[in-house]
């Protein structure tokens, strides 16, 4: 068969030769055969299929990275890399439609508590922490409350996690006893700070006991929305209409790697570094991330540290998550789980069921 000019090619796969020549930059599509004296790319007709997959694939928004990876696999498990990617971009856009719903009440001066739950939503709850199988001490902390849950991974070079993750759960309890009068995130954010000076009160008064830090994953409810805040790789997942969203974003090397394309997930997961924490509340005043989310009932929060996170996969977690109706036998089954693989670390769940029910 006669190769094709790139112009020829541009034409029949409807790809600009600007793209075509990207596309060859990237390794995505290289051409069949370039001209050694003018620099000229031609390409084998047979290249169209893949040529089309990508324009496909750009067209649907999907990163370089990302097609990448599905241009190295088979059909059927490119086809469900393909589903994935959607349903993630899925997943953002629900949340970004809720942020816009609340912005648009929020700018109109409308209560949206008000307005659109005639009946207050209340949560049902319950946190445990283990030890797990393999470490003395329990670094971990959860806690769980009717307006707060939260849990945090504590780490320490000669010990004291334990009291770095107690001591910025602490700080936040009192969100839990006192409904914030202003804004939700202020609110927390606040807290946080808060944290974040205990931590570093705790490292000044205890200077035997260096890298004092912790993680912290916390939700705080008021009426139907909820704030998110989020430091270090402690997680928080949503089970909504059956589906399950992991809706943190790590903060590790590792997960930084993925982002820029440098790993594959399965190679995180294994990665001798895969710990190895970029953000922490250390005392110094790090930023976390804090988002607002529109509760809904019928959700299903769990909040937990890698020592779940890391053994126990996710189809297990949306099994027990979507099975097991009592929150309490919930955190049990799921600590049990994390020991079943091994328990090598420290476990901390928190889990939260957003209800309609009226107080009684
Ligand atoms: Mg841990």
């Amino acid at each position: 068969m006669e190769l094709l000019t790139i112009g020829a090619f541009a034409r029949a796969s409807r790809l600009s030769p600007k793209a075509l020549r990207l596309y060859d930059e990237l390794e995505l599509l290289r051409p069949a055969q370039v001209d050694p004296a003018s620099g000229y790319r031609f390409y084998h007709p047979e290249q169209l299929e893949r040529a089309r997959l990508v324009a496909w694939l750009r067209r649907l928004g999907m990163p370089l990275v990302r097609i990448r990876r599905v241009l190295e696999l088979e059909p059927d498990l490119a086809a469900d890399e393909v589903a994935g990617y959607w349903a993630q971009v899925m997943a953002e856009t629900a949340a970004r439609q809720d942020l816009a719903a609340f912005l648009v009440d929020h700018l109109k001066g409308r209560d949206t508590t008000m307005n659109s739950t005639p009946t207050a939503l209340r949560i049902r709850y319950a946190a445990r922490s283990d030890a797990g199988l393999v470490r003395a001490r329990n670094d971990d902390t959860a806690y769980a409350g009717t307006r707060l849950v939260a849990v945090a991974d504590g780490m320490g070079a000669q010990g004291g996690g334990d009291r770095a993750s107690a001591a910025a759960i602490e700080a936040l309890k009192q969100l839990d006893h006192q409904p914030p009068a202003g804004d939700l995130l202020n609110a927390l954010e606040e807290a946080v700070a808060r944290a974040d000076a205990s931590v570093a009160g705790l490292a000044r008064s205890e200077p035997e006991l260096p890298g004092l830090g912790t993680t912290l994953t916390a939700m705080l409810w008021s009426g139907s929305q909820l704030a998110l805040v989020h430091i270090g790789d402690s997680r928080a997942y949503l089970l909504r209409d059956g589906e399950l969203f992991q809706i943190t974003h790590d903060h590790t090397l590792v997960q930084s790697m993925v982002d820029e394309g440098r790993l594959t997930l399965d190679e995180a997961a294994s990665h001798p570094q895969r710990a190895l924490l970029i953000r922490a509340l250390t005392g110094g005043g790090t930023r976390p991330d804090l988002s607002l989310h529109t509760a809904r009932a019928g959700d299903r929060y769990l909040l937990c540290s890698d020592g779940l996170s890391a053994v126990v996969p996710g189809d297990r977690l949306h099994t027990v998550l979507s099975t097991v109706a009592d929150p309490e036998q919930v955190v049990q089954q799921l600590v049990e789980l994390a020991n079943r693989n091994g328990g090598p670390d420290n476990i901390a769940c928190a889990l939260a069921d957003v209800t309609a029910e009226s107080p009684s």
